[in-house]
């Protein structure tokens, strides 16, 4: 049998450690993972609560059209229903893109290094990725503009960024979008959304009406700290909606993972602690690494990516030793740097502590 010759140069994903094996591998019984931006004070105690009554009729298929939550967003975004697009993370609506608009003979632009489902999913689809670096941190909107052609179709503007946390402030995406052709589809991925505090941050949904050539994709993942539920959400205009709900799976979100994300919508408390407590926590990670002289992109996300005098894989695997695990910046295509997600004081203390100690023991020659 022979697959998409793509396939050939691809691998399957490669997760962030997993706390079980790390624990077996290294005899460790206390792991800190910082490595995947879940969320370290869990999630909402109101979904927590409900859960034993969700997982009744388990029998029965899920609303496809995830009527209840769908009506709750479109209220919340002032928006019409028939604007949301929901998957199973915003990993699927990435990947449902992916499938309504490329193909063979046509491009889709992204960052480099960026959230790598926006390739992955391009690949297979077998279209031409071209990907524009990054300028410390940011995105190069200037080249992205010019890097479009005639057969592009999509452009992916992760913002704030992963892996770097740089945000796209409201000037820039309204120059982009004043000036991107209205039939390419510009793709704002804010995963990280809840956790940006700057004044100059965009109101993205509300320039849809604007520009119907945009989506905007949220999840429950990462702020609402429901990863293990996986559901995630696109807000388009209702003609980029319609198709990409023709696209999408019929049952593609379960039951419980609905009225787990329609609980935790109401649960703002539960957010704005987690948002608040996190930020705080980062500012002051932000000025340990002030302290250790360690240089960092600026970050507008629940996570920090560390510029490193060594590489990101000889650091992880410190601290993996230690109980510690952060993602490398090796898989991340920027080698000397890790990626760590902002956790509770006290850890990132004792992070900085382990850091600090790291850094004065690497010999000259260590250091590249
Ligand atoms: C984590 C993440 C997502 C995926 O979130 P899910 O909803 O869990 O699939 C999407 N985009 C970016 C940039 C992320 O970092």
């Amino acid at each position: 049998m022979k697959a998409k010759e793509v396939l050939n140069q691809m691998k399957p994903y490669k997760p962030g450690k997993q706390i079980e094996d790390v624990k077996k591998e290294y005899g460790l019984n206390r792991i800190i993972k910082l490595a995947s931006n879940e969320n370290p004070f869990g999630f909402s105690d109101k979904v927590k609560q409900a859960l034993p009554n969700l997982s009744t009729n388990l029998e029965l298929y899920p609303d496809g059209y995830a009527t209840e939550l769908r009506e709750r967003l479109a209220e919340i975004h002032s928006i019409d229903k028939d604007q949301l697009i929901f998957g199973c993370g915003s990993d699927e609506v990435v990947d449902i893109i992916c499938r309504t608009y490329l193909e063979p003979g046509n491009n889709t632009i992204i960052a480099e290094p960026t959230f790598p489902q926006y390739k992955h999913n391009a690949l297979i689809q077998g279209a031409l990725v071209k990907e524009i670096p990054l300028q410390n941190g940011y995105h190069n909107l200037q080249a992205m503009l010019e890097a479009i052609d005639s057969d592009t179709k999509v452009v992916w503007l992760c913002t704030p960024n992963n892996p770097t946390g740089c945000l796209i402030n409201d000037v820039s995406l309204h120059y982009f979008m004043k000036n991107c052709p209205e039939n390419v589809l510009v793709v704002v991925d804010e995963a990280y959304y809840e956790y940006v505090t700057t004044s100059d941050a965009p109101e993205s949904i509300n320039l849809i009406k604007q520009y119907p050539n945009l989506i905007v994709l949220r999840t429950f993942s990462k702020a609402y700290g429901l990863a293990g539920l996986r559901i995630g959400y696109g807000v388009a205009s209702e003609s980029v909606a319609n198709l990409l709900n023709i696209t999408r799976g019929p049952f593609n979100t379960t039951r419980v993972a609905q009225q787990a994300a329609l609980i935790a919508l109401e649960d703002t408390e539960f957010l704005q602690n987690s948002v608040d407590t996190t930020n705080k926590n980062k500012q002051q990670f932000f000025s340990y690494l002030d302290d250790l002289g360690l240089k960092y992109y600026d970050s507008e996300a629940n996570f920090v990516f560390v510029k490193l005098p060594t590489t990101g894989d000889a650091l992880f695997e410190h601290l993996l030793k230690k109980g510690f695990i952060v993602r490398s910046g090796e898989a991340l295509g920027h080698p000397k740097g890790v990626r760590i997600t902002i956790g509770e004081q006290e850890d990132m203390n004792e992070l900085r502590d382990l850091l600090a100690a790291y850094l004065s023991s690497l010999s000259k020659e260590e250091q590249i």
